[in-house]
């Protein structure tokens, strides 16, 4: 089984992939995992990556797709993966599309979007701390650092960003979700985007995903 996971920040979509990646175990392939992973390690790579994310701008495309498609080569994606936080734009959907002709999984089989109420979002996004040095997220209760205000990663300083601050997040979900909208056009084409109530707990989310996969003949 082939997914990728769309949502709003604050739905719940990295829960839910480390979720999934346990309960179908298929390997959850998180583009900003990596580009982390890459930074915390210090690689030539990784090296580039802390400019362009100190500089504040995005990861440019043809990395990102390198990236996925250096993350795809790898054998245990055979049977399928999860994939969260790409595509991010239509562009990126059309190249990931053609990875997958060569791909032993085949197409992407379901689109996931994670949609949640914005008292929810305000809630879970209000208890969240993130790391100056190298954007990993954390959060007050859920996902605690090891050391308080300290990244587990990195070293790095914890803080509150200031677009987690109630008044902005509406804000930021309109953004998203206009940001987004080519790419769910385009998924809607192939008839794979499902929309999921993602203001439930994560364990009663994961029911309502195991009942559609059912449905749609992927478990
Ligand atoms: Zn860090």
């Amino acid at each position: 089984m082939n997914l990728v996971l769309l949502g709003p920040p604050g739905a719940g979509k990295g829960t839910q992939a480390k979720v999934l990646n346990e309960g179908l175990r298929l390997p959850h392939i998180s583009t900003g995992d990596i580009l982390r992973d890459s930074v915390k390690k210090q690689t030539k790579f990784g090296l580039e990556v802390k400019k362009i994310m100190e500089s504040g701008a995005l990861v440019p495309d043809d990395l990102i797709n390198k990236i996925i498609e250096e993350r795809l080569a790898q054998p245990d994606t055979e049977n399928g993966f999860i994939l969260d936080g790409f595509p991010r734009t239509k562009q990126q959907a059309i190249k990931l599309d053609e990875i997958l002709k060569k791909h032993p999984a085949g197409a992407i089989d379901l689109v996931l979007y994670f949609d949640s109420t914005l008292k929810v979002i305000i809630e879970r996004l209000s208890g969240r701390l993130v790391c100056r040095n190298c954007g990993a997220n954390f959060h007050i209760k859920n996902v605690p650092p090891k050391k308080d205000r300290i990244c587990d990663f990195c070293g790095g300083e914890l803080y509150q960003r200031q677009d987690d601050k109630e008044e902005t997040i509406k804000n930021r979900i309109k953004v998203y979700e206009e940001s987004i909208s080519p790419l769910i056009e385009y998924y809607e084409k192939q008839n794979k985007i499902r929309k999921i109530n993602a203001d439930f707990s994560a364990q009663e989310v994961y029911k309502v995903l195991m009942k559609l996969f059912k449905d749609e003949h992927l478990l």
